[in-house]
């Protein structure tokens, strides 16, 4: 496909207007003008108009097909959500809006928002406060690594080292990394969780705490859980709780009950709003009581008069990790959602995930290997078969055939403990025909790995690229090649 710019012609307009009968008047200095027109491309509003449409029908999105991505959460959107983020009152409003008095009122909706989902995060998880500041997983990741850190300097703990199980995601070490913790990593053992004895063995005065992913990124509940976050507590560490995938147990279970210190939750992923292409995304972090004081500024606080404004003066505040309001619309969106399904509604979101996660873990066993055959939470884990892969017919190859038949591929090659992982998550959000439909083409695929392995190399055949070299495309992007 030609680039725009490659579609100019010379002079052709998409807007004319008729010629102005004002004099112009030009009160910028003659040195900041520029000698010539900027290089822009020339085109008919029609031109325009085909060439983004035929753009937007090359993405891939959940509107559209099924999108198993292992890890992402990449479920269907309700519209109402973003219907209501677009309300001119949200949408418009300005960050710098002062919270009471002149306009104050213009806030006071948006506040009240960001409060009463505080509350509703409380009840989900079990903590005891939140900040509803950090605009990704990750970066609550590290708001939680940074409280932390900051708990134990105000006691005078001088600790070094934080544990994360060798199936954690990747974004887990990186932030322990970046608060400056070493990262210890703890091995899976064969039924796939972490192995409770090597933790304990590498739990020691230094340890600050333990990030953990529960469900794992297996898709399976640590039973210990318990007896870990005991463990842990024992030589004052603290346990984070990575929620990015919560939908597993949202309504059902609380990882404060179960002795978790901090949480995140990636709201882009359990509570609605698309985060495709990396964003845009909101990862809260909640707090025991305990860790309260550390919380980033601002925060939200409900005055005696019943009005909200913006806390600052917290003295053991971590200090500012986003500006304003956080990531305003996808907290907005995540409230909405969470409103309208309510309790029962949100047991209905993990019940059925798991039950969705299950039904594809039961059908494709046989036609692919299982990394671990056991009832599992929100997403399974698959290898190609012995028989796949003696064709010499990878995961890889699996993810592109599935290009061409209309699905999004599953997440592949993590997590890293799996040997050619393909990681599906279905979400609750898709029908028993969707996902008949998919289980029907992975057979498909299994079968012609043994007959035409040579046509699996090949695809994808639809797509506009075939097998870019991934770094490549990443380090040295060339969007025209396309
Ligand atoms: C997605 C995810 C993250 C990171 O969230 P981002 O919003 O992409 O930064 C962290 N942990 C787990 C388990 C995840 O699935």
């Amino acid at each position: 496909m030609k680039l725009i710019f490659e579609k100019s012609v010379p002079n052709r307009r998409a807007v004319h207007t008729s010629q102005s009968d004002v004099p112009t008047t030009i009160n910028i200095k003659e040195d900041f003008l520029q000698d010539s027109p900027a290089d822009l491309p020339e085109l008919s509003e029609l031109d325009v108009v085909r060439h983004f449409t035929e753009l937007s029908r090359r993405n891939f999105g959940v509107d559209s097909n099924f999108y198993p991505l292992g890890s992402c959460t990449m479920k269907y959107n309700p519209k109402v959500a973003e219907r209501i983020a677009a309300y001119p009152g949200f949408a418009h409003l300005h960050p710098l809006l002062p919270q009471l008095r002149m306009g104050g009122m213009l806030t006071q909706g948006a506040l009240g928002v960001l409060y009463e989902m505080d509350l509703l995060l409380r009840e989900i998880t079990a903590m005891a406060g939140f900040t509803m500041q950090p605009m990704a997983g990750a970066h609550g990741e590290l708001t939680g690594i940074m409280i932390m850190a900051a708990y134990h300097a105000d006691k005078g703990n001088k600790k070094t080292t934080v544990l994360i199980p060798d199936s954690a995601h990747g974004t887990n070490p990186a932030s322990a990394a970046i608060a400056g913790y070493k990262v210890v990593s703890v091995p899976s053992n064969d039924k796939g969780i972490m192995d409770l004895d090597a933790l304990k063995s590498s739990i020691n005065d230094e340890v600050a705490g333990l990030m953990l992913t529960c469900p794992n990124t297996l898709g399976l509940f640590n039973s210990h859980i318990k007896e870990i976050c005991d463990a842990i507590h024992s030589v004052d560490g603290l346990a984070y709780y990575d929620g990015a995938n919560l939908n597993a147990i949202v309504g059902k279970a609380r990882p404060g009950d179960f002795g978790f210190d901090i949480v995140h939750i990636n709201l882009h992923k359990t509570f609605a709003t698309p985060h495709g292409g990396g964003g845009p995304g909101a990862g809260p972090v909640g707090v025991t009581q305990k860790l309260l004081d550390f919380l980033p500024v601002s925060i939200v606080v409900k005055r005696n008069d019943g009005t909200y404004a913006l806390e600052y003066d917290r003295p053991k505040s971590i200090g500012y990790i986003a500006p304003f309001y956080g990531n305003f619309a996808v907290i907005l969106k995540a409230y909405v959602y969470t409103l309208m399904l309510g309790k029962a509604g949100l047991e209905r979101v993990a019940e059925n995930a798991c039950l969705n996660a299950n039904y594809i873990r039961k059908k494709l066993t046989g036609p692919y290997t299982p990394a671990v055959n056991t009832v599992c939470k929100h997403e399974c884990v698959f290898s190609p078969s012995q028989k796949m892969l003696d064709s010499g017919v990878h995961a890889i190859d699996v993810a592109k055939a599935l290009i061409d038949r209309g699905f999004h591929p599953p997440t592949v090659y993590f997590p890293a403990i799996v040997k050619e992982a393909l990681m599906i998550e279905p979400t609750e959000t898709e029908s028993k025909e969707t996902l008949d439909a998919f289980i029907d083409t992975m057979i498909e695929i299994a079968a012609l790995a043994e007959t035409d392995p040579d046509r699996l190399k090949a695809a994808p055949v639809t797509a506009p690229v075939n097998r870019p070299d991934e770094t490549a495309a990443a380090k040295n992007l060339n969007v025209a090649c396309l």
